[in-house]
């Protein structure tokens, strides 16, 4: 009889792990506490429109390791359309200034270098950084799995990209364009708004365009939710069993040996093994009640920061918008919306580009701004309820400033608070990315297996600082990858 594998969470990680386990020949079940897979990469409607809650840009949607995952696991099949798009952001000041991000890295240099020729040689330098990022490859192999001949191998390549890492790996942001020495005051205004504020790694920023301009990181139309679907589908053609509507309350233990998971609802499912790809919190202090810790694992809940959570505002308008930016981000500081002071201004993507995202002639716009989970954490039914309202208000004014006279077209307002994530998801604090990539955690990723207990695995976002929906995928498949090894099995990835 083939061994079991219950994995909890059916976010991107847990159908990751779930697609491998099917296809290695497991008894595989996913426990989803929601009613639909996909986790953070979701999509929901509302009169016709789709609001898309999460992709933008998928590293991997032309080659490498990372795309060898999104075949794998169906995420791009022959139907997939991906799209490039030419312009990464544009951003804006109050006064209607405009700065653009192009996707490319040549046709940002020739841009910066006309906006400001007296950075020449700092611009060229932040562009080399930036070609170099984009010789990093990732790995296929679980870290556990290689051998120091799979890192030899590599070097040659990665050489360029070491130094990046090397030079810059311990820099925030603002260390890094203090270092560059920028002139420009648009330059350093813009640079400073959008990433100088926080302890935001260099790596980070440095690496942002690197994908974009190997046009490696594209759009897939449909968005988020047939993306998950692609992969639930690809789970019970291959016998996987998904249970919605279930949530596991604790991870029954024996012997420090994994034996199962006890359900809200009272009910246990036995297992020989059992993945988390579920909130890495939620796993680690409440499920295993903090009973297997590392030193690595106890400082980064407790010195790592987390993502501020989100607010997203969806408008359905009765009206077709083009736009040639895929995100606009308006940067001024000092704006409200509803309790909310905008420390990083606020982000607008009209989906124009995607015809699935509203009826004909009409479009979805969707506008996000960060806001701290303080102040969301205890916020009564009531005080709720009145914060949503002001929000809908205030967000259509900021919409209004972008696009002059669209409000008498907007049909649909739609508001997700971070409560919203934290009740359908489970995220710590609404944190939707899990740790936040800053100069001294970039480098650093916990490890999938726990000290002292046997046959307990975790994927998922919490493992990797930054999170997004490639090391998702990663390491539900590395986890696999793992328990083959146990079980002294060979790895098979195509099915
Ligand atoms: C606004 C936004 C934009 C983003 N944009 C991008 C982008 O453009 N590109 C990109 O790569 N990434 C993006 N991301 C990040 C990406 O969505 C996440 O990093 C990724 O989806 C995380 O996947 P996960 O499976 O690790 O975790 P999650 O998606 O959080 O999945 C965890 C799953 O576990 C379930 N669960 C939790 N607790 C339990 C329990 N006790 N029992 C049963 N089930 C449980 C949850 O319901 C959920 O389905 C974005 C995220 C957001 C929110």
């Amino acid at each position: 009889m083939s061994k079991k594998v219950v994995i909890i969470g059916g976010g991107i990680a847990g159908l990751s792990a779930g697609i491998y386990s099917a296809m290695n020949g497991f008894e595989t079940e996913i426990i989803e506490m929601h009613d639909v897979a996909g986790g953070q990469c979701t999509a929901w409607d509302r009169k016709g429109y789709r609001f898309d809650y999460c992709l933008h840009w998928l590293v991997g949607t032309s080659k490498g390791a990372f795309h060898e995952i999104w075949k794998e696991t169906n995420v791009i099949n022959n139907e997939t359309e991906i799209i490039d798009h030419k312009i990464h952001s544009r951003i804006l000041d109050n006064d209607g200034n405009e700065f653009i991000i192009y996707s490319n890295i040549d046709r940002w240099e020739k841009y910066l270098i006309e906006l400001a020729p007296e950075d020449e040689a700092s611009i060229k330098q932040m562009c080399k950084d930036m070609r170099k990022s984009a010789l990093l490859e990732p790995f296929a192999l679980a870290p556990e799995l290689r051998s120091p001949w799979d890192y030899i191998r590599i070097l040659p390549q990665m050489m360029p990209v070491f130094n990046v890492i090397r030079k810059f790996g311990r820099m925030t942001c603002q260390e890094y364009f203090d270092k560059l020495n920028f002139k420009s005051q648009k330059i350093k205004s813009v640079f400073f708004s959008l990433y100088g504020n926080r302890d935001f790694s260099a790596l980070a920023f440095i690496f942002m365009l690197g994908w974009f301009n190997q046009k490696n990181a594209g759009y897939i139309k449909g968005g988020s939710f047939p993306l998950a679907q692609r992969m639930v589908e690809k789970f019970e053609k291959l016998g996987g069993k998904l249970s919605y509507k279930k949530r596991v309350e604790k991870i029954i233990v024996e012997n420090n040996v994994v034996k199962g998971v006890l359900l809200t609802d009272g009910t246990t499912i036995q297992a020989d093994f059992v993945i988390s790809a579920a909130d890495g919190y939620s796993t680690i202090f409440r499920m295993l009640d903090a009973k297997y810790m590392s030193k690595e694992i106890d400082f980064a809940y407790k010195n790592w920061e987390l993502f501020t959570p989100i607010v997203q505002v969806s408008f359905g308008v009765k009206k077709d918008i083009p736009s040639e930016f895929p995100i606009i981000i308006n940067i001024t500081k000092g704006l409200t919306i509803g309790k909310t002071m905008l420390d990083n201004g606020y982000s607008v993507m009209n989906y124009a580009y995607d015809s699935t995202m509203a009826p004909e002639g009409k479009t979805t716009i969707v506008l996000r701004f960060d806001s701290p989970w303080k102040l969301w954490e205890n916020m009564d039914a009531t005080a709720y309820k009145a914060e949503k309202l002001q929000i809908k208000k205030d967000a259509t004014v900021c919409l209004e400033k972008i696009y002059p006279g669209i409000t008498e077209y907007i049909e649909v307002i739609d508001v997700a608070t971070p409560k919203t994530d934290v009740k359908y998801t489970g995220v710590k604090d609404g944190a939707y990315e899990g740790f936040m990539p800053s100069k001294d955690n970039m480098m650093k990723s916990l490890k999938m297996q726990l000290p002292g207990l046997q046959n307990f695995y975790m994927a998922g976002q919490w493992l990797f600082p930054g999170g997004g929906l490639p090391p998702s995928a990663q390491t539900g498949k590395w986890t696999v990858q793992l328990i083959c090894k146990k079980e002294k099995k060979p790895f098979v990835s195509n099915k």
